[in-house]
């Protein structure tokens, strides 16, 4: 086993940092190259999440940076200080590092995903503190807790930060994080293979559960009822049950009345849209997280430009970052307009209105604006009102509320309930999808 010179490293990371910045992290820098053993080469990382996610995007990159630093191909190797006392991977289910490669079903944590990332602002600060109090206190402080927002807001974020922060504090934890939609295909499995014995004891015996999505429960009858009662038996057993959702409980269609109830009895935190000073603070940890400092006129270039979903703010430091590297420039406010100015997508559909979708909506379907505003339920008006009211969910950033407001005052069940109608029914009918893409088409071009 050969030690290796800390020139390597350093000629490793530079090459990475120059090559492929967007996939680099703060934390490369902590990286060290141990050892090399038969042409493979061992690169050490404290944090297995930090190890998923090197396993996961950057094995290729790595291959290539070590060719270069050592002139050789050599093979790559990820590891934790635990591979480096225990040689053999241990198999051990229980403890919280193994949570990420122990259920194929269960989603990986991004590593970029913890409280340290994420930022406070007026608009999810209750939502911030109570994960925080879980992950200081499990089980005792809120159960369950249970976060609901609109799509991009941080949710996940949230969620996968609980996991992380629990685990650092105990490493020994039985963490799951999961999907809802992962949760039910598992369930599924489970009852096809007439396996339910093992299912129900695995998720029955975790300290800290946490179920990504819960709105996909709704319409799913006997994985509700499964559902309900692994959450029972957690909760009455003092463990922690953790959940987000793009509504509160009883704003989920066609969920029963005692999940709904039980979700509720914890704390219910919602989040809302960042207002402009949080988004520039996002952004700049966005930067941060990649070790790019961007100039304050950058930053609030791209935060007056993003204000619906906090998704895109990535993507976006992604496409100057790549600008710059290729230009070989420094990133300032000329280089992002050039970047992201034209985008029109970024910005496009925030600036579409809902009067812009009630007059396409109606112009196509031969109807007048009066019908899809009335109350008649007849099939060939109903069903236009139901395609504008998902139109609008989707493309502007109105709340559920405000869009029935819009169309003849109706109440947010009303047009979630649309939303999601349209939403399930688009896949299966093709007629119906043909219709939505070309109102798309004609709402969203330049
Ligand atoms: P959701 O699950 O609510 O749809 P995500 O958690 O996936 O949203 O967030 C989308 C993106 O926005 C992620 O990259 C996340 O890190 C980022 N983000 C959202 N809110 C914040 C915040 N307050 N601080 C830092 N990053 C945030
Ligand atoms: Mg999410």
């Amino acid at each position: 086993m050969a030690v290796i010179d800390a020139r390597v490293m350093r000629s490793v990371l530079e090459h990475l940092w120059d090559q492929h910045p967007s996939d680099c992290r703060h934390w490369f820098n902590d990286i060290e190259a141990v050892d090399m053993d038969g042409g493979t080469i061992r690169f050490l990382v404290q944090e297995p999440v930090q190890l998923r996610y090197l396993q996961r995007h950057c094995t290729d990159q790595f291959t290539e940076a070590t060719q270069v630093a050592t002139g050789r191909l050599l093979g790559i190797e990820f590891i934790t200080p635990k591979d480096l006392v225990n040689h053999t991977p241990s198999n051990d289910v229980v403890t919280g590092t193994s949570i990420q490669t122990e259920h194929e079903g269960g989603m990986l944590l991004s590593p970029d995903y913890t409280f340290e990332s994420f930022v406070v602002g007026p608009d999810n600060r209750l939502a911030h503190a109570a994960a925080s109090a879980v992950a200081q206190q499990p089980g005792r402080a809120y159960n369950p807790f249970f976060v609901h927002g609109s799509v991009g807001l941080g949710k996940t974020h949230l969620l996968q930060a609980i996991c992380q922060q629990s685990m650092r504090n105990n490493p020994d934890m039985r963490i799951y994080y999961t999907s809802c939609n992962a949760f039910m295909n598992q369930f599924l499995e489970a009852v096809q293979d007439g396996d339910m014995g093992s299912f129900r004891h695995r998720f029955r015996n975790y300290d800290l559960l946490v179920v990504d999505d819960i709105h996909d429960l709704s319409k799913r009858d006997t994985s509700q009822e499964e559902f309900f009662h692994t959450f029972n038996t957690l909760y009455q057993g003092g463990r922690q049950v953790v959940l987000s959702s793009d509504a509160p409980p009883n704003e989920i269609p066609d969920l029963e009345e005692r999940l709904t109830s039980r979700f509720g009895c914890g704390l219910v935190a919602n989040i809302e849209r960042p207002c402009y000073e949080t988004r520039v603070s996002i952004v700049k940890s966005k930067a941060a997280l990649r070790s790019l400092e961007l100039p304050d006129d950058v930053a609030g270039y791209i935060a007056a430009r993003i204000d619906t979903n906090i998704r895109e703010i990535e993507g976006a430091i992604t496409k100057i970052q790549t600008m710059a590297m290729l230009d070989g420039i420094d990133i300032d406010l000329a280089l992002t307009k050039k970047s992201i100015g034209n985008q029109v997508k970024l910005n496009g559909p925030a600036q579409l209105t809902i009067q812009d979708i009630l007059d396409t909506v109606s112009g196509y379907y031969g109807l007048k604006l009066t019908d899809l505003l009335s109350k008649r339920r007849h099939k060939s008006v109903s069903l236009p009102r139901q395609i504008g009211m998902y139109l609008a969910r989707k493309h502007t950033r109105f709340s559920l509320g405000e869009i029935g407001g819009y169309f003849g005052g109706r109440d947010h069940t009303t047009v979630m309930h649309a939303v999601r109608s349209i939403d399930g029914r688009r896949t299966g009918d093709n007629h119906l999808d043909q219709d939505i893409n070309q109102l798309e088409s004609v709402l969203l071009e330049d």
